[in-house]
């Protein structure tokens, strides 16, 4: 590159030359004629460098920037790296590498088609581009990846801070075709010097725990991609209404009160009858419609939890809130509105989150969080003991833990599930959260779990699921078990 530069240098050189010897020997000739020459030369020489240079800049883009975004790629990236590392050495300075890699972005391209993706792509270049600052880097690395080089970091914090607000950034909607697309991202970080010493330790480090953060995505992919014709057919249930939202009780192990209701989601299917969450929530829940569904099940969960109330009970109620969509700031203010207008106190909900979704265990916009916790809603791990929540023990303030059902399923017959759901038990006291056991199916289980030190109880020993009038007819007309229990 730095040879065809030269090239480009030495016509405007040469120029120079000619034109001093011309114009002098012009002047000193005092001919019209002689400066007329110098000048033509001057003038055909600087279009010519010009043009070369525009050339040599023209083949540098392609060779060093992604065609579609203009941004720049692998290449240009690890030569900024390299740089940057040049100059940190010499100054001490230290600063971070983001690597980003988009997560449904198939699903845009297979349900938006490709020319979406094109856009999407185009407007989160901007937006990423947006968040950093001039002197920063924001590359395109791959299809759907992208990777970020911020100078003069701080300390850690300040790439935590970094990594939430890209995030934050490109979780904005975009709007193509009047219709609103969103898209979200699994994030790896890593900060020079701590971190690694070049650039393919730096690079490797941050796309190590990016990927982390990515199995989780795949796993539930290995499980079933996402369909594209069950998240059209289920964007029309939901513009005809077709949802209808179930509670199951939660007790206390140690008397059989009831302490609070599961909001569990249907669909009312015309043709088809009641449709399982199972069949459609995985699909939906990677796409942004999951907000809308969330949001719906809340507003009808505060409205049961008030029914209550004025039947003279006071009762908890939780929702189902994949892990992703814990900290998209929307959900939290559309949350807060419905708590307002509900008159149900915040501590009165609590969001179970559903540990193996997409991204479980990676980083949480803090702030967010913050504003959850400073509302006073609780935060629950659902499923737990399965795939990753351990991880999700980390990144989410808590109140509760759900252990999985598949433990306490085997509650009197396997040794091993009985260990799990002890040791799950105790690890949840020992962070001080209160423990329920899902899915207690007989009185041995139940038996079994308190033993075992879970404090609640949900499953289909005490009430299976039901509309919220058999709910309230089943708390009116009190829980047959109550008696043998307390
Ligand atoms: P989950 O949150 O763990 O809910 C408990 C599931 O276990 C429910 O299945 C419930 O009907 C079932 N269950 C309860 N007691 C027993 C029992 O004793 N034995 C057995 N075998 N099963 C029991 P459901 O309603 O089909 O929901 C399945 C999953 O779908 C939920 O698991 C949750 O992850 C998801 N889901 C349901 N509603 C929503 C929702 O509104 N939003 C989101 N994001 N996910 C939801
Ligand atoms: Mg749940
Ligand atoms: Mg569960």
């Amino acid at each position: 590159m730095i040879d065809t530069r030269r090239k480009a240098i030495w016509p405007l050189g040469s120029t120079v030359l000619v034109l001093t010897a011309l114009v002098g020997g012009g002047l000193l000739d005092r001919t019209v004629v002689g400066a007329a020459v110098a000048a033509g030369i001057v003038v055909t020489s600087c279009i010519w460098s010009i043009l070369t240079m525009r050339r040599i800049h023209a083949a540098e883009s392609l060779a060093l920037r992604d065609p579609l975004t203009g941004l720049p790629n692998r290449t240009l990236l690890n030569e900024r790296v390299e740089q940057a590392l040049r100059r940190a050495r010499r100054t001490g300075e230290r600063f971070t590498v983001v690597a980003l890699d988009l997560d449904g972005f198939k699903e845009i391209n297979d349900i938006r088609g490709h020319r979406a993706g094109d856009e999407v792509l185009l407007r989160l270049a901007r937006t990423l581009e947006g968040v950093v600052r001039e002197s920063d880097t924001v590359a395109r690395v791959g299809g759907d990846e992208f990777a970020v080089l911020s100078l003069g970091t701080r300390d850690e914090d300040e790439a935590t801070v970094l990594v939430g607000r890209l995030r934050h950034a490109l979780r904005s909607p975009i709007e193509i075709d009047r219709v609103s697309v969103e898209i979200d991202a699994s994030m790896g970080w890593a900060l020079y010097p701590g971190d690694g010493a070049t650039p393919e330790e730096l690079l490797g480090r941050a796309d190590g725990q990016m990927y982390a953060t990515k199995r989780d995505i795949n796993v539930e992919t290995r499980r079933g991609s996402l369909d594209a014709g069950i998240v059209r057919e289920f964007e029309t249930a939901l513009e005809r209404n077709e949802l209808v939202v179930h509670y199951q009780p939660i007790l206390r192990l140690s008397d059989g009160s009831v302490t609070g209701v599961e909001a569990l989601v249907r669909r009312f299917h015309p043709q088809r009858g009641v449709v399982s969450p199972a069949e459609f929530i995985p699909h939906v829940e990677r796409t942004a419609l999951i907000r809308a569904v969330t949001i719906f099940v809340a507003a009808d969960a505060l409205r049961t939890a008030r029914e209550i109330q004025e039947h003279g009970r006071h009762l908890g109620v939780s929702v189902n809130v994949p892990y992703r969509a814990i900290d998209d700031p929307e959900l939290a203010a559309g949350l807060e509105g419905l708590l307002t207008t509900s008159g149900v106190s915040p501590s009165d909900l609590t969001l179970e989150i559903v540990p193996t979704g997409p991204g479980a265990g990676g980083e949480l916009n803090r702030d967010v969080l913050a504003r959850l916790r400073a509302l006073g809603i609780r935060i629950a791990i659902d499923d737990f003991g399965r795939a990753s929540s351990l991880a999700a023990v980390r990144t989410l303030p808590l109140d509760q833990i759900k252990i999985d059902a598949s433990f306490v399923h085997g509650l009197g017959r396997s040794a091993a599930d009985a260990a799990v759901v002890e040791s799950l038990a105790r690890l949840g006291h020992e962070l001080g959260l209160e423990v329920v056991a899902e899915g207690v199916e007989t009185r041995t289980c139940w038996d079994l779990a308190f033993e075992l030190g879970c404090d609640l109880a949900q499953g289909f020993y005490s009430a299976a699921p039901s509309t919220r009038e058999a709910l309230l007819e089943w708390l009116r007309s009190g829980w047959p078990a109550v008696t043998q229990v307390a």
